[in-house]
Order: structure tokens, then C-alpha cells, then sequence
């Protein structure tokens, strides 16, 4: 195997769509670049074998400035509503280097985010810090870990250029896999092209690539929302099982593959309190914990709104028979979420009654700065601290027990080990002084996170300081 063919297999079947869809590019090369993370598992998985290239090389491969002759790298157009308003936007820092497709016909986006200036950039560098793109490999490993549907993440490298942000900053790239890029975003800025046959060819190449069993369906683009409202669905109710705070659940950044991506100011509560937010700038608490729902189906409707051509000839009826689906958002929602909360609980059946105990749980969590993750745990373990040493816990409990709990199920729904931010940013810290041991003993405790692991202890317990300001931050 040459040093330059590392088993990819490019098939790029975006750039079959209209050429409005994506600008082609390479990415801007980079001054000194050196490989900090290499996801070796996932390589595996995609079929490559890094096994004879030098670190030299590897890193000149994922910093996009040596790029395989096979392929020919885009960034891509989309729009998209940010904290509610409708704004063109585009991959203003990333690049598509190609679709990969694995040896079992598997394809994946693999796209360079941090690579430079495209024609999207708008006002921005093109770049990304080490800092946010090591988070990115972090916390999109631990959710795919979580068994969470997500982009993943193969490289970092540092790219031996600062960035501008409040400070100066080193730069990096982050290599993403992802099962395609396409967006509600790309879907909105089809919609403001005004240009039916591309909304046809749009919904169709998405079933194809995502949906094929829609395929012959009479009205495809209702077919098509109806299972994109559906895995989003269950996105946020695998959000709330685990505590995770998205941040940014702009439309831009909601995948028609159903896969969390883009993350930016994300963070996994701690004490459970559905107002808690990370983002430094979600001033309305838009993005809060507790509103992602609410959120996830405001984005579904912005979707809904870009298929209205393609529902019915009579728009008013295409709008009726839209808002009839949407409707079905909260019902589904809160279906699902009950069926999961009774999997945390690890109660069968579904007595009526089952409810209240889980609003009577999360009620007394709340008032008394439960630990979200470590309550639950606490439950399966049947381990209680003084915290739980309490006569309105101990009357819950008693309902609870009477309930006979599953722990096997329980097991299956409750997360052991989270990124705990002060972990998180430990980590970052150091491999900021070039001390990746932190960064690499995280990685490896949260690859196997619903099991006790007794030599991690330091790694459940949340932050001591109780950090209720902590924050983080997004497009840096
Ligand atoms: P995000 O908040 O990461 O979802 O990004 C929102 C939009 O801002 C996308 O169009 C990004 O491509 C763009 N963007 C974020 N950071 C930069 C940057 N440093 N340079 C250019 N565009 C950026
Ligand atoms: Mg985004």
C-alpha cells in the first residue's frame, strides 16, 4: 500500500446534485502540522491502515495538505435559523474531502472542519481552535459510546498557526465522519432558491443515501419528514436519558441523517435542573436542557416549511396535512420519553401511576441538587449517600421498591461514566502543555460507560468546585 492510499474508496455522489449545492475546493494548507489524536478503532471500522505511513505523513494526510488524487474536495452550501432567525450560511470552515465507502458499502462523509477560508466564510478565519476540536472528539466518541447515533471523529491535528479569538489560540483540525452533511439548513437553502426541481432532486437523493425503504413511496417528502421527525425524536429523548445539553440545536446543525452533530457549547448537566444551559451566549436559555424538545420540533416545523411544494400542488392543503404531522411531535415525544424513563427506572409494564413517580424523582433531584447521572446510579447500586438520607427521598424509594426495578434494564439506560466538564477541561489543559495523558485516560474511560469501573472512581463524581458558571463556547 502506497504511503498516500491508506484504503480510501471516494465516491462522491454529492457532487451529482446541482452545482448551486457545493463549491469545489481543497483545503488551505497549514504551516506545521502534527497528528495529536488518530482514532484508531475507527479507522479500523472505515477500513483504513495507517500501519506504514510515518506521523510526518499522517499528519500532512489529515491536515487536508497532502489530498488523495482519488477525490475532489468540496464545502457546502446551506442556510439555516440561528436562535431564530433565517441566515445563508455554507461550510464557512469545513471541507468535505470525500465519501468514503467501507467494505461493507457503507458511506461516510469524511470532512476536515478548521481548513480554511471557502467561499462560505462569510467575516470568519476559516479556522478552529485545539481547544473546541479536541471537545468535538471527546464528547462525539463518549455519545457514540452512549450508543447514540452521531458524527464521530478520526483526527485532530495541530495546525502550528494561531488563531484570533478573544486570545490567541492554536489551531487545529478536526477530521469528521459523518453519514452525510446534509442539514435542514441545506433543505432551507433550497427553499430560499425557489427552485422545485431541486427540492425534487434534494428529497430524492436523501432518500436514497438515508431512507431507501422510502423508495416508490407515492408522496415522498411527507414519507421523508416523518422519518427525520422521528429519529430526531429519538435524538433528544437519548439527549435527556444521558443529561446532555446540545447548545446549538440551530437548524443548520439538525442532520436529515438523524445524527447529533456539531459540538459546540455542549456540556452533560450535573445536579439535575431542566433550566441548565452551557452556552455562553443562549442568553434565553433557548437551548436549555429541558427545552430541547420543544426546540427539536421548531426546528421540524422549519423543515416542514421547505417541503410544502412537494406535499401538494394546493398549498393550503400541503400546510394542513404538514401541521398535522407536526402535531404528532409531542405526542410521539412524550411516548418515548416516558417509555425511556421507565427503562432508567427499570420498571415494567405501564402503569398509569408511573408518571408521577418519575415527575416525583426528578422534582426532589431538582430541589435538592441531585446529581443527575449519580441518582440514577445510586438507584442501580442500591448505594445511597447522605444526600439520599432524607424522608422525602426515603417515601419515594419505598413506592419505588414496591415497583420491583429491573437492574438489568436499568444497566442498559444508565450511564456510569459522562464527561464530567471539570474532566473535560482538565484534559484540554494539558494537552494544551502537551500532556495528552489526561486526554487519552478520558477517551478510554468513556469508551465502556455503563460499566463500573472501580479504578475510575476520580471520574464519576461531578465537578467539587460545583461550577454553576461553567461555560462554554461555540464557532471558535
Ligand atoms: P456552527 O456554530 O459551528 O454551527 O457554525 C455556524 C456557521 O458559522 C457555519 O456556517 C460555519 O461554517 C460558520 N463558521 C463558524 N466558525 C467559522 C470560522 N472561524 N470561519 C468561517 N466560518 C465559520
Ligand atoms: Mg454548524
Amino acid at each position: 500500500m502506497s504511503s498516500s492510499n491508506i484504503g480510501w474508496n471516494f465516491d462522491n455522489s454529492y457532487l451529482t446534485l446541482s452545482k448551486m449545492m457545493a463549491s469545489k475546493l481543497s483545503p488551505v494548507p497549514v504551516k506545521d502540522p502534527k497528528i495529536i489524536l488518530y482514532n484508531q478503532q475507527l479507522a479500523r471500522e472505515l477500513g483504513l491502515d495507517v500501519s506504514s505511513v510515518s506521523k510526518e505523513n499522517l499528519a500532512l494526510m489529515f491536515s487536508g495538505n497532502m489530498i488523495p488524487s482519488t477525490t475532489t474536495p468540496w464545502a457546502e452550501a446551506y442556510a439555516g435559523h440561528q436562535f431564530g432567525h433565517f441566515v445563508m450560511l455554507g461550510d464557512g470552515r469545513a471541507i468535505v474531502l470525500g465519501e468514503h465507502i467501507t467494505l461493507d458499502k457503507k458511506r461516510f462523509d469524511i470532512q476536515f472542519k478548521g481548513s480554511g477560508i471557502t467561499p462560505y466564510s462569510r467575516n470568519g478565519d476559516g479556522r478552529a481552535a485545539l481547544g473546541p476540536m479536541l471537545r468535538e472528539y471527546i464528547i462525539s466518541e463518549a455519545i457514540h459510546h452512549l450508543h447514540i447515533p452521531t458524527t464521530r471523529s478520526l483526527a485532530v491535528v495541530s495546525t502550528g498557526q494561531n488563531v484570533m479569538r478573544e486570545t490567541l489560540l492554536p489551531g487545529a483540525i478536526l477530521t469528521r465522519v459523518a453519514a452525510s452533511h446534509i442539514r435542514v439548513g441545506t433543505f432551507e437553502f433550497v427553499a430560499a432558491q425557489k427552485n422545485i426541481n431541486l427540492l425534487q432532486e434534494l428529497i430524492m437523493y436523501c432518500i436514497h443515501r438515508h431512507y431507501p425503504e422510502l423508495k416508490g413511496e407515492k408522496i415522498p417528502a411527507l414519507q421523508l419528514f416523518r422519518k427525520v421527525m422521528n429519529r430526531h425524536i429519538d435524538l433528544i429523548v437519548h439527549y435527556m436519558r444521558i443529561g446532555f445539553i446540545h447548545g446549538v440545536l440551530n437548524t443548520d446543525n439538525v442532520a436529515i441523517s438523524g445524527e447529533s452533530i456539531d459540538y459546540g457549547p455542549c456540556a452533560f448537566m450535573d445536579s439535575y435542573d431542566p433550566k441548565t444551559k452551557f452556552s455562553s451566549i443562549d442568553h434565553q436559555g433557548r437551548y436549555a436542557y429541558g427545552n430541547q424538545a420543544n426546540i427539536a420540533k421548531w426546528n421540524m416545523a422549519r423543515f416542514a416549511e421547505t417541503l410544502i411544494p412537494m406535499i401538494d400542488v394546493n398549498t393550503d392543503k400541503a400546510v394542513e396535512i404538514l401541521e398535522t404531522e407536526i402535531e404528532t411531535f409531542s405526542k410521539i415525544y412524550h411516548q418515548k420519553s416516558l417509555a425511556m424513563m421507565r427503562g432508567k427506572l427499570g420498571i415494567e409494564g405501564d402503569n398509569e401511576e408511573d408518571n408521577l413517580l418519575i415527575e416525583e424523582l426528578l422534582l426532589w433531584m431538582n430541589n435538592n441538587q441531585a446529581d443527575y447521572t449519580n441518582t440514577f446510579r445510586a438507584l442501580m447500586n442500591k448505594k445511597f449517600n447522605t444526600q439520599y438520607q432524607n424522608k422525602e427521598f426515603e417515601v419515594w424509594y419505598k413506592i419505588f421498591e414496591a415497583r420491583k426495578p429491573n437492574v438489568l434494564k436499568m444497566r442498559q439506560f444508565n450511564p456510569v461514566f459522562i464527561p464530567r466538564n471539570h474532566k473535560v477541561e482538565e484534559s484540554l489543559e494539558a494537552a494544551h502543555t502537551n500532556n495528552l495523558e489526561p486526554l487519552q485516560t478520558l477517551l478510554k474511560v468513556l469508551e465502556d460507560p455503563y460499566k463500573e469501573d472501580e479504578q475510575h472512581a476520580s471520574y464519576l463524581e461531578p465537578d467539587p468546585k460545583k461550577d454553576k458558571t461553567y461555560k462554554t463556547f461555540c464557532g471558535t
